[in-house]
């Protein structure tokens, strides 16, 4: 019985002993399979390195694939569109509407277009200071707008209305559309534009160049000659910067002329020169029109034009108040309307 006993234990014992020999090899065995997670061993640290560092990778090269397939689907404009056609006479329909040109131009919204098939190679706001023109605008939107998409470029037509009775101030206006427009859009490229021209030949890029443009070489009703050496009126391409640098236009010039003649001498001041095209290229058509009232001879022009380097600096873009009435998106511009009313 004793022996039996002492037999008995020792067996138990035994398959104690086996038992717990079992479970500490498995317990090793799993343990060093798939590790402690808060206690890496260097292998493990070295693949979850390596899993991180994959997925940083991936998620980058994500993001590069999402970016590439843009630009695939979006290359770069070529420089020169394969969709201009150089010179071309220009008509006028006498009974044309709004919703005709509307309707001409399916892929302008809310007076803004882009090519579909490339990447412009500038964003163009072109700028359009107005009062009481309104057929001149429709026969300008008529042909701007396909002018421009031959050109390939993705533009915003801006149209500064003056409100109000008091004299057409063109240069403030144009300052009010280049501070108004880039409140919606950093625009590359700044057009300021007359009501009442319309260019003729389409290999006159409205883009900007690293200098100051004058677009309007000539004009039909002049013979097409640069009216004077230093011209630098109707429509001209600044750079956000340049126009910038320049404290853009003088806001003090009331009336007819002077203040193209007074954004020239502010060029100059900056050491920057005006570039123009051939004369081929940079022909135009004015529609003819009388004097506006409201818009008569600045006499004081002279006068100001003498004070551009001592002032310069304080008037223009820096001190330009204006009281915005309204900002409206229509299908083929957006109308931006202004009164100068405190002004003197
Ligand atoms: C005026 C300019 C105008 C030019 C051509 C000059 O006397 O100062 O503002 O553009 O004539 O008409």
């Amino acid at each position: 019985m004793g022996f039996n006993l002492t037999f008995h234990l020792s067996y138990k014992l035994r398959l104690l002993l086996l038992f717990t020999l079992c479970l500490t090899v498995v317990g090793w065995v799993t343990s060093s399979y798939f590790g402690d997670p808060t206690q890496e061993s260097p292998k493990t640290k070295k693949f979850l390195a390596f899993f991180n560092k994959a997925t940083v990778l991936e998620k980058e090269e994500m993001v590069t694939n999402r970016a590439s397939v843009q630009k695939v689907e979006l290359k770069n404009c070529p420089h020169l569109s394969p969709y201009l056609r150089g010179l071309s006479k220009l008509s006028f329909k006498p009974d044309l509407t709004l919703e005709e040109v509307q309707a001409e131009n399916p892929n302008v919204d809310g007076g803004r277009y882009h090519p579909e098939k490339c990447r412009a190679l500038q964003r163009v706001a072109i700028l359009i200071p107005h009062r009481n023109r309104e057929k001149h605008l429709l026969y300008l939107l008529e042909h701007l707008h396909p002018f421009l998409q031959r050109q390939q470029l993705e533009y915003g037509i801006y149209i500064i209305h003056q409100a109000g009775k008091k004299k057409f101030n063109r240069a403030k206006l144009l300052n009010v559309g280049y501070l108004e427009a880039l409140k919606e859009e950093n625009w590359d490229c700044f057009v300021f534009h007359d009501v009442d021209l319309l260019p003729e030949n389409d290999h006159n890029l409205y883009r900007c160049e690293d200098q100051p443009k004058h677009l309007v070489v000539g004009r039909n009703s002049t013979g097409y000659r640069l009216r004077y050496k230093g011209y630098f009126g109707g429509v001209t391409a600044l750079t956000r910067e340049q126009f910038f640098k320049v404290n853009g236009f003088s806001n003090n010039y009331w009336g007819w002329g002077g203040e193209d003649d007074d954004l020239r001498l502010r060029v100059e001041l900056q050491r920057m020169k005006i570039l123009r095209p051939l004369p081929e290229v940079g022909k135009y058509t004015m529609i003819f029109h009388t004097r506006d009232r409201g818009n008569e001879v600045n006499i004081e022009r002279m006068k100001l034009l003498h004070e551009v380097a001592r002032v310069w600096k304080t008037d223009g873009l820096t001190s330009c108040s204006y009281k915005l009435l309204s900002v409206e998106h229509n299908p083929l511009y957006i109308n931006i309307t202004v009164d100068f009313w405190s002004d003197p």
